[in-house]
């Protein structure tokens, strides 16, 4: 694992790509604030908790730290947006999670969208499960596209998801 630009540890090689994408974001004007990034087992299983407890009735705004989570749905996704336990991309360094600061965050989003395929960094998981600020390390060519914006740069083409009715656990993101 290595230290990125942005605070977080990665994959080494997806670090490295991390840096060169930051670089040039931050010439574009854009800064790639993270909120997510290597995540351990336990942080995982803790944030899945949190993740089916809210899934199943409980308060999005309940931040204590035992919310009484059932892995009821043990050994599948079930209801929730983040991944069971063990099988997330963040626990291999290979997934990272780019913070929403206001519109300032979300352009930088866009930015990635649109040109985090040039450096290896997908959003084709982020697209499937809608999360727009989630993207992914790969090397599978087929996963690595450009997201076109409109011509207001705020917007993909062809996404119709609603991007700001999306909510976050508090201080973690999904998956
Ligand atoms: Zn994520």
């Amino acid at each position: 694992m290595t230290r990125t630009k942005a605070g977080y540890k990665l994959l080494t090689e997806a670090a490295i790509k991390f840096d060169e994408m930051y670089d040039d974001a931050k010439a574009a004007g854009h800064t790639l604030d993270l909120v997510g990034g290597y995540r351990t087992f336990a942080r995982q299983n803790e944030i899945f908790d949190w993740d089916l407890y809210v899934a199943t009735g409980g308060s999005l705004n309940d931040t204590s730290p035992v919310r009484g989570a059932t892995r009821a749905k043990s050994g599948s996704n079930g209801n929730t947006a983040a991944a069971f336990p063990g099988t997330s991309n963040h626990g291999w360094g290979t997934a990272i999670d780019v913070a929403r600061n206001g519109s300032a965050g979300d352009l930088a989003i866009y930015w990635v969208m649109k040109n985090g395929y040039n450096y290896g960094w997908s959003w084709y998981e982020g697209y499937a499960v809608n999360e727009q600020w989630h993207f992914t390390y790969t090397t599978d060519s087929s996963k690595l596209k450009e997201y076109p914006l409109d011509s207001s740069n705020r917007r993909i083409v062809n996404f119709s998801a609603s991007i700001s009715s999306l909510t976050t656990p508090p201080g973690s993101n999904t998956p």
